[in-house]
């Protein structure tokens, strides 16, 4: 077959939701593993597609799929990490594609596979995370090699297949479930320590549970728990009040906790409750004979399958919706109704990813702390459990996953060390450390009414928030206004777009508890790692680099100025409000974005027919582009605030989220220091006020610094607000200056993070 065309490939690509059709039409993991391999090989034109499955106990790769090798050898082919191509691509995490595979050093040969004629070879990991699952390897004669098109294709196929197998061999293991009560990788009382990061801080002792986003598992699971099959239809009827009640109590007490979100989380499910078709097809398998339990079980899996095959990410979430509502509606047909209540509450969830609405879930039952076992510091997920207060650590280690539930586990989010049936002196150690900890926080929150450097000069600390209930610390704190309010988290925590009343209902709350301090509003920053997939759900392969954030706005008008006339709306009469604009990396985007602003403005006053005042207009400095033209940006903009996590990102070009490069993540390397002398710089010769936001502004080893080059506003997790002023107070401009001069006169990092105390 002659090779494909780039525009095949894409299609290939955009036809990947094949993969989970696959996996609904398949009766087990090796129906699907066969179905597979001839699904690519059919794509690709190859005549060899294999896949081997990485057993991390035995730590070998097995050939479980072929198409074009002998069948007789599936299942018989062992390789070991870093043996052979296939071995070495998933040792090296990368795809390895040779021209000439018998002729390579690597290559290992199986004369009883019957692969010879196929020289052209490659091999792409399957990987989930971190986590290796296994390789796809595709081999054809040497005349048509692989081209770069199709390296790129098989790779996005891989990160299919990686979620599509994790489901096949969840459906497996309730084919046989003799097999499932196999004793797990880590299940001993030993101690079992990981060192990972520190994403929100505290301190947490408590039982583990895993939280396992697997809908069918979970259903079943509990549906055994319920044994064979209970209940009538008058039983489910009681259910499903019971199970309203609960709800309507939770959306009450969430309300009260985060108003931003009150009524969306819980939405869904009362709507489900009242959807004729879903409870009527639960009754009509109770009126075939099916117990209740059976009904709730077997009609959830339904919807459940077919809110996940979609290839929408917001459609997929409802399944989480479904999944959870079944839970409750098989707790509720027991008498014990708290039975489903319970799962998280004072533990610490150990899990593999976390979608924002799960977060919210969770901390509403009052987890005692979070295991993430991927994803970045900076992620929106760390920023928005910090803003809930819970302890989180991100520890890559997938043995963590393996933890039975009700082990006991100490979480020290403080320095991001997790340990697992701790011993009775790390337990003891670390309950005088906490006693320490819970007074020294009192003596924090005796805080100085205003920040003064030692010569007396002024440094404005503000908070940064996400969600409205940080903004009680934050007053707690002194903070002196807010410096960034993310205005994304409603938008994220949604399944639509929040419309223009609601969002104004979040901004006036913003406004009202602030009482005319500074308040900076960010517009929607989303796009990147804040993904809505409900309003940009192109699946963009470099989305750090995408359609996202101002870009976005700016696309889509109508949701930019729903956004500025609700927060305009809810600044009239607000002589303290700001409006800052993300990621902007050119003049001609400001001032479009500024314009969008006054033309919102004049049409409001015209409808309202009131004057509204004008707020203040500037920008987040977070791309180097801006660097060069910062003087033009400077005589523009009422205001810079510099959003450090990003400008590292993209300066460094290190994705702020990946794990793997994170050594590359570094504050302190000469560029990015003169890079936001320039900005400080061009602010102070333009008269404008200059903050910084970024996480490096609630570092202590930076804040020096940012004072030697006169920054003068920091703003920061409430959390830190202590920290932050009490480092403060002990400098003088003076030697703040001298420092920041010495770190600048530095060419290597080595030689910068010398000097950082
Ligand atoms: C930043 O990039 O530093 C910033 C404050 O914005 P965010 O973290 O929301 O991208
Ligand atoms: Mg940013």
């Amino acid at each position: 077959m002659a090779e494909r065309n780039i525009t095949e490939h894409l299609k290939l690509m955009v036809d990947l939701g094949e993969v989970t059709a696959l996996l609904s039409e398949s009766p087990d993991l090796q129906g699907f593993l066969d179905r597979a391999v001839a699904m690519v090989a059919d794509h690709l034109g190859t005549e060899v597609c294999s896949i081997y499955l990485y057993n991390e106990e035995t730590r070998l790769l097995t050939l479980k799929a072929t198409c074009g090798l002998s069948p007789d050898v599936v299942g018989k082919i062992h390789l070991k990490i870093g043996e052979g191509l296939v071995g070495k691509s998933l040792k090296e995490l990368r795809p390895i594609c040779v021209a000439n595979a018998s002729q390579n050093p690597d290559y290992k040969f199986f004369p009883e596979a019957g692969e010879e004629a196929f020289d052209a070879f490659l091999a792409v990991p399957i990987l989930r995370g971190i986590e290796k699952i296994g390789v796809l390897a595709a081999q054809r004669d040497q005349t048509r090699l692989f081209s770069n098109t199709e390296v790129m294709a098989m790779r996005a196929l891989t990160a299919q297949l990686a979620t599509a197998i994790e489901t096949a061999r969840a459906l497996l293991q309730f084919a046989s479930p003799a097999k499932e009560a196999a004793a797990p990788e880590f299940g001993g009382a030993g101690e079992l320590f990981v060192c990972g990061s520190s994403a929100s801080p505290g301190y947490a002792c408590a039982k583990s549970v895993i939280f396992d986003r697997h809908p069918v598992e979970r259903i079943l699971k509990q549906n055994r728990g319920l044994e064979a099959g209970i209940g009538t239809a008058e039983d489910l009827e009681c259910s499903l009040a019971r199970t309203a009640a609960q709800l309507e109590q939770l959306q009450v007490s969430l309300g009260a906790r985060l108003p931003e979100v009150a009524s969306l989380i819980f939405e869904a499910h009362l709507m489900m409750l009242k959807d004729k078709t879903f409870m009527g097809k639960m009754l009509e398998r109770i009126a075939d004979g099916a117990p209740a339990s059976r009904a709730i079980a077997e009609v959830s899996e339904t919807y459940i399958k077919t809110f996940e095959a979609s290839s929408h990410d917001y459609i997929q979430e409802k399944a989480r919706d479904v999944e959870d509502l079944a839970l409750r509606l098989l707790s509720n047909l027991t008498a014990d109704a708290a039975a489903g209540e319970t799962e998280w509450k004072g533990r610490i969830v150990i899990v593999r990813e976390l979608l924002p609405s799960d977060i919210l879930k969770i901390t509403l039952e009052e987890v005692a702390g979070i295991i993430m076992v991927s994803g970045g510091l900076t992620s929106h997920v760390s920023i928005l459990v910090r803003s809930l207060d819970v302890p989180m650590v991100i520890a890559n280690d997938v043995n963590l996953l393996q933890v039975p539930d009700g082990s006991q586990v100490l979480l020290d989010a403080d320095t991001g060390n997790v340990y697992v049936h701790p011993s009775e002196a790390v337990l003891a150690a670390f309950h005088g450390r906490e006693r320490v900890r819970k007074t020294l926080k009192s003596a924090k929150s005796q805080m100085a009414d205003r920040t003064l450097l030692q010569d007396g000069s002024s440094v404005t600390l503000l908070a940064n928030i996400n969600l409205l209930s940080e903004l009680d610390l934050a007053r707690e704190l002194k903070a002196e206004g807010v410096g960034l309010y993310r205005t994304e988290f409603p938008f994220l925590i949604r399944q639509t777009l929040p419309s223009e009343d609601e969002q104004y209902a979040v901004y006036a709350n913003l406004l009202k508890r602030t009482q005319g301090q500074d308040v900076t509003i960010r517009t929607l920053d989303a796009g990147g790692d804040k993904v809505l997939g409900y309003f940009d759900d192109a699946g963009e392969a470099n989305p750090a680099l995408g359609l996202r954030s101002t870009r976005l706005t700016l696309r889509y008008r109508e949701v930019f100025d729903q956004q500025l006339r609700a927060i305009l709306r809810a600044g009239a009469g607000v002589g303290s409000l700001r409006i800052m604009f993300p990621m902007i990396s050119s003049l001609d985007e400001f001032v479009e974005a500024r314009q969008r602003v006054f033309d919102c403005l004049a049409d409001l006053e015209q409808e309202l027919d009131i004057p509204i005042v004008k707020p203040k207009v500037g920008m987040m400095v977070e791309l180097p582009a801006v660097l060069e033209i910062i003087d033009d940006f400077a005589e523009e903009a009422d205001f810079f605030s510099i959003g450090t996590n990003d400008f590292i990102q993209y300066m460094l070009a290190v994705d702020r989220t990946n794990d793997r490069v994170s050594e590359y993540y570094c504050p302190h390397h000469p560029a990015v220091l003169r890079g936001l002398k320039r900005i400080a710089e061009a602010a102070a010769q333009h008269g404008i006020d200059c903050a910084v936001c970024g996480e490096m502004a609630h570092d202590t080893r930076y804040v020096p610094f940012f004072i030697g080059i006169g920054i003068r506003r920091l703003s920061v997790d409430p959390h830190y607000l202590p920290d932050v002023q009490q480092c403060v107070m002990a400098l003088s401009s003076e030697r703040a200056t001298a420092y920041a001069e010495q770190l600048l006169s530095k060419r290597l990092i080595k030689e910068t993070a010398a000097l950082l105390v």
